[in-house]
């Protein structure tokens, strides 16, 4: 099958609507190394393409999102975690998740590294495995190198929620789903997290389903 050269894919999607539809689990789009990006697209269109991942990612709404999830194979990302929103959560979960507001910002490029044996086990959710989250263990501290949008060279820890949101977007970028780390037998649909374990922590989870938590 001929593949659709990158400029036209971007084009076709800028002229399409707003919020751009989200691509699902199976295709195989969100299977492949995202090319880097050096470039390619040029000031104007990563302008057009950067702004409707964030409109993408705002309506779903999300925290982060990955080019491929638009169907665009490029090392690109985005991610923000509105204070509006956490508003909304429990201070207690807030709390052990250690979830803080992150300001948008855009990851060109990114790789990350653990700082230190930390993990954190939590449920976790895809915009491209929409009604389902599973807990999923990352690392509580990360090097994150890379770009942003404007060539700047990234080198900073992250940590904690962010983190979390750092490793699940540059995972996309490799080809890889939240559900190819989490413990399977943790899967449940949104309204049984949100019904049953919307518990700061997924201790009940990990006995009542069955799946091990990382020692602490
Ligand atoms: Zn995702």
């Amino acid at each position: 099958m001929p593949t659709t050269p990158l400029l036209d894919l971007v084009d076709a999607l800028l002229a399409g609507p707003s919020p751009a539809p989200i691509v699902t689990a199976g295709d195989p789009v969100l299977r492949r190394r995202g090319e880097p990006y050096e470039g390619q697209l040029g000031d104007e269109r990563l302008d057009g393409l950067l702004g409707l991942m964030r409109t993408t990612m705002r309506e779903a709404p999300g925290v982060g999102l990955a080019a491929p999830q638009i169907g665009i194979p490029l090392r690109i990302a985005v991610l923000e975690d509105r204070a509006e929103i956490l508003r909304n959560v429990p201070a207690e979960t807030l709390h052990a998740r250690r979830r803080v507001p992150q300001p948008f910002r855009v990851l060109v490029n990114p790789r990350y590294e653990a700082v230190g044996p930390g993990v954190a086990a939590f449920y976790e959710g895809c915009l491209s495995v929409p009604g389902w989250q599973a807990v999923t263990a990352r690392h509580e501290r990360i090097l994150l190198r890379g770009q942003d949008e404007t060539g700047r060279e990234l080198d900073e820890e992250v940590e904690g929620w962010p983190a979390r949101i750092v490793q699940h977007e540059t995972d996309h970028l490799d080809g890889m789903l939240y559900l190819d780390r989490a413990e399977i037998r943790s899967l449940s649909t949104s309204a049984h997290v949100l019904g049953r374990w919307a518990d700061p922590t997924p201790e009940n989870a990990s006995r009542a389903l069955g799946f091990p938590l990382p020692q602490a």
